[in-house]
């Protein structure tokens, strides 16, 4: 991890803070292109900006952010390591869910950043960031939370959503357990390789969907 800024992402930045694809231009304050180190190892995903992160243009800043730092402390992350973005980069009206015209118009901005910043994992938060980077079939978080699969060479890991779990006792253990656990899965790949997973049987899903949970 260099921590160097990276030319190509600043450019994408820019061309997503000047975007108009979709509705959703129209009421932004700032677009939220997303933010952290530009090759990071880890990239997190979350759904789309609220008020906080719309009047301050930067991912996760709010409640749920700060619950996300706690999260990524306790697993033993460096916010500062990692690269925070969301599947729509400009905010939802009432912070209502991103509609599939709007999740399509954006999600070529997602898997540019992917293909830039070549992250070993992605932590999906959510089921919008599931369902449009794992599987659109999946949108059941509870059946698939903390599992691994690996697609393209890169571990997706999905995870509740913090906002979700905040406030919910039995999701926050369930969401500090699966950071930590998704943590290690992370750092077993980096100093052994991905041949040092266990790869078990796959499970219903992973078979029916062609992936491998390394879980
Ligand atoms: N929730 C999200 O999904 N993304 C943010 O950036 C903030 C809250």
């Amino acid at each position: 991890m260099s921590r160097a800024p990276n030319p190509a992402l600043e450019d994408l930045h820019r061309e997503i803070r000047a975007c108009r694809a979709c509705g959703l231009h129209a009421g932004r304050t700032n677009a939220v292109p997303g933010h952290g180190c530009h090759d990071a190892d880890i990239m997190l995903v979350g759904e789309g900006p609220g008020y906080h992160e719309d009047q301050q243009g930067l991912p996760f800043v709010g409640a749920a952010g700060r619950f996300l730092n706690e999260l990524l402390a306790r697993a033993g992350i460096k916010r500062d390591e990692v690269f925070i973005t969301n599947v729509v980069k400009c905010r939802p009206p009432n912070n209502r869910d991103p509609q599939p015209q709007e999740i399509s118009a954006c999600k070529e901005y997602l898997l540019a950043q992917i293909a830039l910043i070549k992250p070993r994992a992605v932590f999906t938060l959510g089921r919008f960031a599931l369902a449009t980077l794992v599987d659109e079939r999946l949108t059941s978080i509870s059946r698939v939370h903390g599992k691994a699969y690996r697609i393209s060479g890169i571990i997706y890991v999905p995870l509740y959503h913090p906002a979700a779990a905040l406030h919910n006792e039995r999701l926050r253990d369930t969401i500090v357990e699966d950071m930590s656990h998704a943590s290690a899965l992370l750092r077993r790949e980096l100093t052994e390789g991905p041949e040092a997973q266990p790869e078990k049987a796959p499970k219903a899903e992973p078979k029916q969907l062609g992936l491998l949970d390394v879980q």
